[in-house]
Order: structure tokens, then sequence, then C-alpha cells
């Protein structure tokens, strides 16, 4: 296995994985998307709203903004206290607000840290208030995972795509550009008398190239044994996190099942 970054930013990661089953990959993508534990509010005790919004729908935005933090706090379902809810698988926000003037919005900002769980971004609108309405609140955050609620899923896109492969005829490709303006991601262009692909790894596979070439010049198809892992995240862990903790989990599945096969009786 071979890997290579094809780029980064502060939210988003293209790995490049050479000579690697595409179905591993897809492994990582779904245990990234389903199984890395992060934060997230779920239970909202509201003192007062004298606010527009319903608190069922107060209590949901506040479950939908990505939380950091958290690492020392354990899965309530492995915890002591039986799921009821402690500080060891609970950490608590509150918020406490009232507008001075008409059209004040509320930001994930103002919720102030109790424990070790804040919002990963403090510019995401919660609610938006009128002069003298007032919103105060208590909210328990706790681990959780994709699979179980959307708001535990860490990442905002998560995708495998296989390696584009295109192949030009130049014998038959007369040069008349018509694929370098249809293509929908501009990744081909004319360099001197030649057709070029400029970068082979913003091609989306939609063949429109093919579609639109009058001689069939051109042909698109992919190679399954590259992939590209492109990871979003929403900010509760960082890109690089995430992929190690996909990891780890997979491992721990293996560990399982070879434990598991150890212990079985043996056949008679
Ligand atoms: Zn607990």
């Amino acid at each position: 296995m071979d890997v290579e970054v094809l780029g980064t930013t502060n939210d988003q990661l293209r790995l490049l994985v050479r000579e690697i089953e595409p179905t591993f990959m897809s492994a990582i993508r779904r245990i990234i998307m389903a199984e890395v534990p992060i934060p997230a509010i779920d239970k909202v005790y509201i003192a007062e709203n004298t606010g527009v919004l319903y608190d069922e729908m107060l209590a949901h935005r506040l479950g939908l903004i990505p939380l950091k933090g958290g690492e020392t706090l354990t899965l309530p379902e492995k915890c002591s206290c039986d799921k009821k809810g402690c500080n060891l698988c609970e950490s608590v926000l509150t918020l406490e607000v009232e507008a001075k003037e008409d059209n004040s919005i509320v930001y994930s900002g103002r919720l102030k840290a109790e424990g070790s769980v804040f919002p990963a971004n403090n510019e995401i609108p919660i609610v938006k208030l009128n002069s003298g309405q007032k919103v105060a609140l208590v909210a328990h955050a706790r681990l959780g995972l994709g699979k179980e609620h959307a708001k535990w899923q860490p990442v905002s896109a998560c995708v495998v795509k296989y390696e584009p492969v295109i192949s030009i005829d130049s014998k038959k490709c007369e040069l008349r550009a018509v694929c370098v303006e249809e293509c929908p991601k501009k990744i081909l262009a004319v360099k001197g008398k030649n057709l070029a692909v400029t970068s082979i790894w913003d091609c989306s596979l939609c063949k429109v190239c093919e579609e639109v070439c009058p001689n069939s010049a051109i042909r698109v198809s992919y190679n399954d044994r590259n992939s590209e892992l492109i990871v979003e995240t929403t900010g509760s862990l960082s890109t690089e996190e995430l992929v190690l903790a996909a990891c780890e989990v997979l491992l721990h599945k293996c560990e399982d099942l070879k434990n598991s096969i150890k212990d079985l009786p043996e056949a008679s």
C-alpha cells in the first residue's frame, strides 16, 4: 500500500491510496461515518424560552452543533451509571441570553462550557430573538456514534473514488476541443498539438467528453486498484484524527474476531 496526500485544508483531506482493494477503503469510510465516537448535545433542560422558536426545535438545533473535546468522557453504554447520565459520560453546557434589540441572533459561541465539551465553531446561529425575549437552558452532551443519529456523524462528506483513467486516441482526435468546452470539471486542455488532461483526480467520471466527441477519440474508465479518500470534517475531530480513529476501530473489530475464534470449542 502506498499513500499520498493529494490536498489538505483545515477541514478537508484528500488521500490517494495505491494498490489496495476499494472495499477496504470503503470500510474505513463507513467507520468514519458511523463508528467514530464524538460528543453532541442529547438532553436539553429549558428553564425559559420566550422566543418564537418552539422548545423542541431549539433543542434539535442545539443537537446539530458540532462539539469538540470530551476526550475523557465514556460512552454511556460502557459507563457505570447504566446510561442514566453522570459526570463520567456527560458534559454540561449552559445558555442564558436576553435580547437587547430586535432580530438579535444567538450564536453557538454564547454556549458556556461547564465541562470538557465546547462548540467547534462559535458562529453557528441557534435562534433569532426580539428585544426582551429570553432563552435560558442547560444542555447535556454525550458521546455517540453516527449510526445512532446523524448528529454524531463527524463528517459532512466522506467519499471513496476510483482513480479515473482518460484515454485519448491522438489519431482520431481532430483537436476540435468540444470536450474541452463541455467538460463540467474543466480538466481537459489543448497543449500544442495534443489534447491533455490537466488534473485527473478532479474527473467525476461523468463521460460528457465521450458523448460530445464527434470522432469517439476519448474514453473514460477507472482503475479500481487506486482510490482517493476524501474526508471533510464538521470540526469535532481533525481529518487526520478521524482516519486514525477509524483504523483503530477496525483493528479492534479484527482483534475481537480473532479472540472469538480462539475461544471456539474444537470441532469433534
Ligand atoms: Zn455515566
